[in-house]
């Protein structure tokens, strides 16, 4: 049986009510965290259809006038949306150039052609646009996350809502979402538990890659009366509490080391 083939058995065996429940369920199977992957399915879903209508519906043109046009991400989502699904960017060509007719008054309102910068006018101009592919994806994962808190009555998706690898911000969000009511907390808490559980083992995986600090040992007596001189030590230097400095042949000898560990470094 192939990957795909597991995936969708496994699928199969949650109960599905209606077609959220199913692209749900497929989702839970399908590796990494299934509400980001819900996520991009929602954006893609809604640039596809803003190519078809969008470019013609006065109604979206007005919600991106508001919005003030689209997030770097979705604007290149954009137009790859539009040469995908319209085999031309001519839609993505006249959202943009809507934006970029709003965008630039606000920026030439701000005075940046002239010496006079409205500094006010400028903020406003600098704040990001409110996407609105992003607020879509945002909803999609909202109903999502709904959707999944009324399943987890049943143990099957319970489990697989348990076993899924959720991301750190998607596990808060169902945390917070589920935090309104007991109930849906309770049904949640076995989830959650899972999930922690292995937010703490990967925590202690990626601590193995932090870099071994070098421990010093702690002082002991005799290695302070090295560094400080022996007792009795009645040179001028330990009278002065400076240490004892090493000895020439010592010190060169340690010359001749970092020199040749220096030499053999710069040859491999
Ligand atoms: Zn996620
Ligand atoms: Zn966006």
């Amino acid at each position: 049986m192939t990957r795909r083939e597991t995936e969708r058995k496994l699928a199969a065996e949650l109960e599905a009510h209606d077609n959220v429940d199913i692209a749900l369920s497929e989702e839970l199977f399908k590796g990494g965290c299934p509400l980001c992957r819900h996520r991009v399915v929602q954006g893609r879903r809604f640039l596809r259809s803003l190519v078809y209508e969008g470019v013609n519906d006065v109604g979206f043109r007005k919600v991106l006038e508001r919005s003030r046009g689209f997030c770097e991400r979705h604007t290149v989502a954009l137009y790859e949306a539009d040469r995908d699904e319209m085999g031309g960017a001519l839609g993505a060509a006249i959202l943009l150039e809507s934006v970029l007719r709003h965008r630039l008054e606000e920026l030439v309102g701000a005075g940046a052609e002239s010496k006079r910068i409205n500094r006010q006018r400028l903020d406003v101009a600098a704040v990001a646009a409110d996407c609105p592919v992003c607020g879509a994806e945002a909803d999609g994962v909202k109903q999502a996350i709904e959707r999944l808190l009324l399943r987890l009555d049943n143990d099957r998706w319970r489990e697989a809502l348990g076993n899924s690898t959720l991301c750190l911000a998607d596990t808060v969000r169902l945390a917070r979402a589920a935090a309104i009511d007991e109930k849906r907390l309770a049904s949640v808490q076995p989830v959650l538990e899972r999930q922690l559980a292995r937010f703490t083992k990967l925590r202690a995986a990626l601590e193995a890659f932090r870099p071994r600090q070098h421990i010093r040992p702690p002082a002991t007596s005799d290695s302070r009366a090295t560094r400080l001189g022996r007792p009795g030590d009645r040179s001028p230097r330990r009278a002065r509490g400076l240490g004892v400095a090493p000895r020439p042949r010592q010190a060169r000898r340690k010359r001749r080391r970092a020199v040749r560990v220096a030499t053999w470094a710069g040859t491999r």
